[in-house]
């Protein structure tokens, strides 16, 4: 967690944590064993405290993306136009993080599969992690 920027919520550490090391992350209620996002002090399925950070194997599926064309900061204006979208898990049901899938938007599909790339200079901002399309990884 040391090389993380100080700005990050320390309830998202254990999320920062797992991008360091290339891996994805996510909470997991030890009491019913189900997944939520983002991070809460309470499961918000059975109201425990007992949470722990549990890594997934990281290939998802397209739930939803829009593809982004105006730079609302001018400090995005040279990565225009990039894809917000929101990535499920299989294996973390009820998990759907926002992330930008680096593709050609016009190849998208719902449900297509995709895998996470952990690359500082590749990543659209500073992320951390940024979607690909399955086989292109
Ligand atoms: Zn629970």
């Amino acid at each position: 967690m040391s090389d993380a920027p100080s700005t990050i919520a320390p309830e998202f550490a254990g999320f920062f944590a797992a991008l360091q090391e290339r891996a994805l992350a996510f909470p997991c209620c030890d009491t019913c064993a189900r997944f939520h996002w983002y991070p809460m002090k309470a499961c918000p399925h059975c109201r425990s405290s007992v949470i722990s950070w549990r890594r997934i194997a990281g290939t998802g599926s397209l739930y939803s993306w829009t593809t982004v064309r105006h730079a609302f900061d001018p400090a995005w204006r040279d990565r225009l136009p990039y894809i917000v979208a929101l990535v499920e898990f299989p294996d973390a049901p009820g998990v759907r993080l926002i992330a930008n899938v680096a593709a050609d938007p016009e190849s998208l599909a719902i449900g297509m599969a995709v895998t996470p790339c952990f690359d500082d200079g590749v990543a659209i901002g500073k992320s951390g992690v940024t979607f690909v399309p399955a086989g292109n990884a």
